[in-house]
């Protein structure tokens, strides 16, 4: 579904990437893990639009689309969920929620509305609630269920679980379980690479800009090198 073929994207003269390759198949969870600036924002903002690589390709569904826009982007099928969750908090949590169809011209907008909102009561709960009222797990469920409201076919989430407390972090990975088996793809950014590696099909491991390991992610759980440098002591 998504490929990406050696991109070495920039900030300035600094290079944050240095040739990354990675798939992602339709209907799986891949997750990226890495240290502190490994490089793993940079990416998924390549991939989303937000920053355009130097060199390298991104392809999705067969189409190269690197260096497109994020608004075309979503059209096509790719919606970003944020490091920090972008919660506009002077709106209404429905008003965010609407955001997250701003592109789309289909009749299905209200219905999905419904539907994304039985998945999170909490959310229909605090709909009329300005988004900054929301603690850091609702902003998280908030800022998903506007991502999934540009009905994406492959969702790109990068540290949900960033600042969340451990109960809440369970929930959200359950929540990323639950759009897989709706049948949304996804590739999830993580720190917390024991859960991500549980929930994934597949993983990749960053390190200085480039891919140092993948693998599936019941081989990455068990990998001695994984299991020393991130999984050792949780
Ligand atoms: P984190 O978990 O801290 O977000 P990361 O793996 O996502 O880390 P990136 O944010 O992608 O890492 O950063 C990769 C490299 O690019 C780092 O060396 C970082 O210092 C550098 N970098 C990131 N953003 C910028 C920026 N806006 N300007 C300059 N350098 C940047």
């Amino acid at each position: 579904m998504l490929k990406v073929s050696g991109i070495e994207t920039y900030y300035g003269k600094i290079q944050a990437l240095k040739g990354v390759s990675l798939e992602v198949e339709q209907g799986k969870i891949v997750t990226i893990l890495g240290a502190n600036g490994a490089g793993k924002t940079t990416t998924m903002k390549t991939i989303a639009g937000l920053l355009k690589p130097k060199n390298g390709t991104v392809e999705f569904l067969g189409e190269n689309v690197t260096g497109l826009r994020p608004d075309q982007l979503v059209k096509k099928g790719i919606s970003l969920v944020p490091e920090g969750r972008a919660i506009l908090s002077g709106m209404t949590v429905l008003e965010n929620l609407e955001m997250g169809a701003y592109q789309r011209k289909d009749k299905e907008i209200a219905k999905d509305l419904d539907t994304v909102m039985e998945r999170f009561p909490i959310l229909k709960e605090r709909k009329s609630q300005l988004g900054g009222t929301l603690s850091g797990g609702q902003q998280q469920m908030l800022a998903i269920a506007r991502a999934l409201l540009s009905k994406p076919k492959l969702l790109l989430l990068d540290e949900p679980s960033m600042g969340l407390a451990p109960l809440i972090v369970a929930d959200i990975f359950k929540i990323i379980r639950e759009i897989k088996d709706a049948g949304t793809t996804v590739l999830v950014v993580e720190q917390n690479a024991k859960q991500a590696l549980k929930i994934a099909d597949y993983g990749y491991v960053l390190e200085t800009g480039k891919v140092i390991i993948h693998g599936p992610a019941q081989d990455l759980l068990e990998d001695p090198r994984i299991v020393e440098a991130y999984l050792g002591r949780k």
